[in-house]
């Protein structure tokens, strides 16, 4: 048989083109990852080929005697990593994974809560144009203003408001931990299932360095892709109680046929995250949060405007605050592009620009972990995150009279891609 670049020269280009790409520059994506050989060899391998709806032992196809084998360790595998009684390894993503289980305990029309979109949350809990926001009655809830942490007392208000048949516990771009057993205490003045969707700090909990939600949880969802490193899909855990109707929101509520290709790379990816390099990897995720989180609240960057939401993190990232500065979140994000270090901007809290600009960045530490940077190596990413910045933010950057992009001079950018370079 042929290979890729025989075939499909094309494609081939570009895939070659994208691995110069992320090997050389620095991906401080929060919700990205590299994933091992390992994971991509199971990942690429003839289970594509393979057609097996319903469940181990249960399936709707002949020939399934192997993926069942897999699909089982897959299962055994994450239940022991999280503590979990139940578990469903299909969901092809996170976003399905929270449909399913949505999907599972709730009606079209039933009321939920989720953490705000534009204060961090996740598309599927709630936003208006998400499956979750046209099936269910949404009922948002917010940080506080004053400290920019989940407002516990405005959860527990609604909640007795409107009486929500699940609430929805998780984010996407939120730098501290969740009060998982106060979350529970309120669900249950009201009866309501809690949901957590642990998408982002999932490889965290797994190395035992974030709190962990299944016990306080009716479900727990996830993708496998971010801090756990592994495919990208989804992962549902829960309570015994719930596995038959969990399962067959997933199949056939959900979907067709399970991607056993990729349920081979996610049992791989479980047995990585139960070892103690995995671990280590994890604390070096930490370490490297807390560095940029320093870097970035020291005056020279709070003379420029700037600032990390909630103080500092952790978690694997880092909110800049951008609503005092002149710079924004797109301009910001532009400017590291320009020197080599990918992030996202990203609407923080009361954020008083549009989203499509916002006043925020997040930066997250998981992918350069993975590449082995450790304490020296994420003080240098620090240190030019925090140069550019400043000098992005600076009233006319292009003070050397160059002609740059408008935030960063071309000598600027010059040295400082010259440091990623360096790194990377
Ligand atoms: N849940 C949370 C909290 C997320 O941050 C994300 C992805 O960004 C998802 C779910 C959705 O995952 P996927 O992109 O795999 O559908």
């Amino acid at each position: 048989s042929q290979s890729l670049e025989q075939v499909d020269l094309e494609v081939q280009q570009a895939v070659a083109r994208e691995l110069f790409r992320q090997q050389s520059t620095l991906e401080m994506i929060a919700s990205e990852n590299f994933a091992p050989a390992a994971v991509m060899e199971a990942q690429g391998s003839v289970l594509t080929n393979k057609y097996a709806e319903g469940y181990p032992g249960k399936r709707y196809y002949g020939g399934c005697e192997h993926v069942d084998v897999i699909e089982q360790l897959a299962i055994d595998r994450v239940k022991t990593l999280f503590g979990a009684e139940f578990a469903n390894v299909q969901p092809h993503s996170g976003a399905q994974a929270n449909a399913a289980a949505m999907f599972a305990l709730l009606d079209p029309g039933d009321t939920i809560m989720g953490l705000d979109l534009a204060h961090g949350g996740h598309l599927t809990h709630g936003m208006r144009l998400n499956f979750s926001g046209k099936l269910y009655n949404v009922v948002p809830y917010h940080v506080s203003k004053t400290d920019h942490l989940v407002d516990m007392a405005e959860v527990e208000a609604l909640a007795l408001e409107h009486r929500p048949r699940m609430i929805v516990a998780g984010w996407s771009a939120y730098s501290r931990h969740l009060d998982f057993a106060e979350f529970r205490r309120i669900a249950d003045l009201v009866d309501a299932y809690l949901m957590v969707d642990m998408a982002h700090f999932a490889g965290l909990v797994a190395a035992g360095l974030h709190p962990n939600p299944v016990p306080y949880a009716d479900v727990v969802t996830t993708t496998t892709h971010k801090t756990l490193g592994g495919p990208r899909g989804g992962v549902i855990l829960a309570k015994e109680q719930y596995a038959r109707k969990i399962n067959s929101a997933v199949f056939p509520g959900q979907q067709g046929g399970p991607l056993q290709h990729v349920i081979a790379a996610k049992a791989v990816a479980f047995k990585i995250a139960a070892s103690t390099g995995f671990k280590e990897r994890q604390e070096r995720v930490l370490q490297g949060s807390k560095l940029l989180a320093e870097r970035l609240l020291r005056h020279d960057v709070a003379a420029s405007g700037i600032s990390v939401v909630n103080g500092g993190t952790d978690v694997h990232l880092v909110l800049v605050d951008l609503r005092n500065s002149e710079l924004d979140g797109q301009q910001a994000e532009d400017a590291l592009h320009r020197i080599g270090i990918t992030v996202n901007r990203n609407a923080v809290p009361f954020d008083p620009r549009p989203p499509m600009v916002s006043s925020g960045l997040r930066i997250g530490t998981p992918a350069l972990a993975t590449r082995g940077f450790g304490a020296v190596e994420f003080a240098e990413v620090a240190d030019i995150i925090a140069t550019a910045l400043i000098a992005a933010a600076s009233i006319g950057g292009n003070t050397d009279g160059s002609s740059g992009d408008g935030t960063l001079s071309d000598a600027t950018a010059v040295e400082l891609r010259a440091r990623v370079t360096a790194l990377s």
